[in-house]
């Protein structure tokens, strides 16, 4: 079910256990400021979550909340783990669904890195 994208950070949502630890991940990157892991239900060959270390809901609470070090720090990482996957040269998509109209389902702000293979013009039904 989608989430809004805005309200209280909810301490107990699958991410947040992820990162301490609580829940097991294919982990693939991690730095001061960003894990990332493969998605459980992948849609691509290459199907990553990058994720910030800070508790933020979605991209409009990251991007009101964190300082500019984390969220330079943060899309770094995800630069820095496309490059780790060989992608920079076939090209890859990156894509963070918010609120509701967005479908996102997880309150933990996230950015899904696609590659591995044509991805079409636009993963939109
Ligand atoms: P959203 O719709 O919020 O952008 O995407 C959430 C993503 O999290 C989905 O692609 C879903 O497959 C993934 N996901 C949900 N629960 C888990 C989990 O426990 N582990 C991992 N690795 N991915 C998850």
């Amino acid at each position: 079910m989608a989430v809004t994208g805005l309200g209280p950070y909810d301490d107990n949502n699958i991410f947040a256990r992820i990162l301490r630890g609580e829940v097991p991940c294919k982990r693939v990157y991690e730095d001061a400021f960003a894990l990332a892991f493969d998605d459980i239900h992948p849609r691509a060959p290459v199907h990553v979550l990058i994720i910030p270390k800070g508790k933020y809901v979605s991209l409009a609470d990251f991007t009101a909340g964190a300082s500019a070090e984390e969220v330079g720090g943060f899309f770094k990482a995800v630069g820095t783990v496309a490059k780790q996957f060989g992608l920079e040269e076939t090209g890859y998509r990156i894509l963070a669904n918010m609120g509701g109209n967005g479908h996102q389902e997880v309150p933990h702000f996230h950015v899904h890195l696609f590659g591995g293979r044509a991805l079409g013009p636009m993963l939109l039904q």
